[in-house]
């Protein structure tokens, strides 16, 4: 779909030709070199595709994600550096066997459903209520509805999810539906589907896994006919059939590789990405293409011999889509090293264009890291975002005090295709990502031999980020407020 090829010359030729700003003569030269591996040939797509269409869709808890952990740890023993698989505690196992629905009363259709992360089951042979009109959810709508909410599945309508802003959106608003809706006494929810031509997706619920209802996606087609019908007076039910494999905690796990430093072994530099994700595609522009690029990076410093001054960590998150649970997993075994990770990368927004990095409320980290970002100048501009971003593995780092970066990409084709069947191998741009690669790996290199003037942060300074910022509306929305507030998650006093 987009060149794969043909970026060798151009990209290679365009990172040579900059003048670098780097310290030490010696090492310009080795990151000028890694970079220019990272952009030639590399088995980096070759890698993606046997983590998408070998491996596929991998939901922790499930035996492709089983497999994936395998994948990871062969990939980086194939290049000869050292890593492991750590484990971790989920809280919860929720995976969807089947979902049907058929719409009955008046008109009688089938539409294609998909049940929510966390979504109750019902009985086998399904569960029948009335059909309610929940127009957009909003406290008006269920005012409207009054007592006729009580014990149907409302149909909630939802805008057409277009970019990053509206994804964001998309999950603040469901917070606050759901919000209003489960007090109502519902069956069920049931969300219009974001995306049009039918393409289902799976979103998580905002209570995660303490959802006690039946919640689906509806095609979205399907979804404006019923609310048509609705609103044409015609009387509807709901029959839904959920099938879920659930139960109680159990193991997940991190792929952890790991290149040692050799002036600064015990300093910690980390570049991840999560390795999980949803069903029903595979999962290739979240986040199998960033799990790829982490592994690719690590593989080239290690090809070139490079020995970097910090060590230098390679991680693969689980649990990514349940909550980040692989990386707070994370922080709690490596608590007594924590601070010694003098910084983290996170990459999660697909194969669009990094444009900078998001500095999760430290200005601080800035001058170092456009330093880092010097030789690949020619790759930008890079702008760096100072407003902390809640959404994936940087999280647990941010609230425990550790310098965290998110890279900021341009939203490119990651939201119309954000957890939907159509998240394939096809969607990644090839040549973006190749780029995306070589800055990561700037960053992660330049970072681990740089002088890094900061700190990990005490709890008064996270509280103060999190007073100061809008954290705790994205906290909220992810259902995330509560286990900071409760002291479950986050640096104790
Ligand atoms: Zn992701």
């Amino acid at each position: 779909m987009r060149p794969a090829n043909g970026i060798r010359g151009g990209a290679t030729t365009l990172l040579l030709g900059l003048a670098t700003v780097w310290g030490p003569a010696a090492q310009a030269g080795d990151v000028e070199r890694l970079v220019a591996a990272l952009v030639g040939e590399t088995p980096l797509f070759e890698d993606l595709r046997t983590l998408t269409d070998e491996v596929g869709g991998r939901p922790t808890g499930g035996a492709a994600n089983a497999r994936a952990v395998e994948w990871g740890l062969a990939r980086f023993r194939a290049i000869g550096v050292e890593a492991r698989a750590e484990a971790f505690t989920m809280p919860a196992r929720w995976l969807e066997r089947s979902a049907r629905a058929t719409v009955t009363g008046a008109v009688t259709f089938t539409p294609q459903v998909a049940a929510m992360p966390f979504s109750t089951a019902t009985p086998p042979g399904g569960l029948e209520a009335p059909l309610r009109d929940g127009g957009a959810g909003s406290a008006k709508d269920f005012e409207r509805l009054g007592a006729t909410a009580k014990g149907a599945f409302v149909l909630v309508e939802m805008p057409e999810l277009l970019d990053l802003d509206g994804l964001f959106k998309e999950y603040s608003e469901a917070a606050a539906i759901e919000k209003r809706a489960f007090p109502a006494g519902v069956a069920g929810l049931v969300y219009m589907g974001s995306r049009p031509r039918t393409l289902l997706y799976r979103h998580n619920a905002s209570r995660g896994e303490r959802n006690q209802h039946p919640m689906l996606v509806m095609e979205r087609e399907a979804a404006e006919r019923a609310l048509r019908l609705l609103r044409a007076g015609k009387s509807l039910g709901l029959r839904a059939q959920i099938d879920v494999e659930s139960g109680g905690p159990y193991e997940g796990q991190n792929v952890v590789g790991e290149i040692r430093g050799a002036e600064k072994p015990e300093e910690i530099v980390l570049l991840g990405a999560h390795l999980d994700s949803w069903d029903l595609g595979t999962g290739a522009l979240d986040n199998g293409c960033n799990a790829a690029l982490v592994i690719d990076v690590a593989r080239q410093i290690h090809a070139l011999g490079l020995r970097p001054r910090r060590t230098l960590r390679f991680v693969l998150w689980n649990g990514e889509e349940q909550g980040m649970l692989g990386s707070w997993g994370y922080t709690k075994t490596h608590a007594a090293e924590l601070d010694r990770h003098r910084i983290t990368t996170t990459l999660d927004i697909g194969s669009g264009r990094i444009n900078g990095f998001f500095t999760n409320g430290r200005p601080e980290l800035r001058p170092a890291l456009e330093r880092a970002l010097g030789p690949v100048q020619g790759l930008g501009p890079f702008t760096q975002v100072e407003e902390p971003i809640v959404g994936t593995d940087n999280y647990d780092f941010m609230l425990q005090g550790v310098a965290n970066l998110v890279a900021n990409q341009e939203s490119a084709n990651y939201a119309p295709n954000y957890h939907a069947r159509s998240d394939t191998f096809d969607k990644v741009d090839q040549r973006q990502l190749r780029l995306n690669a070589a800055i990561g790996a700037a960053v992660v290199w330049g970072l681990g031999e740089a002088e890094l003037p900061w700190a990990r942060q005490g709890r008064a300074e996270i509280e103060a980020l999190v007073e100061k910022t809008n954290l705790k509306d994205q906290m909220a929305s992810f259902g995330l407020l509560e286990s900071w507030l409760d002291g479950s998650r986050g640096r104790r006093p």
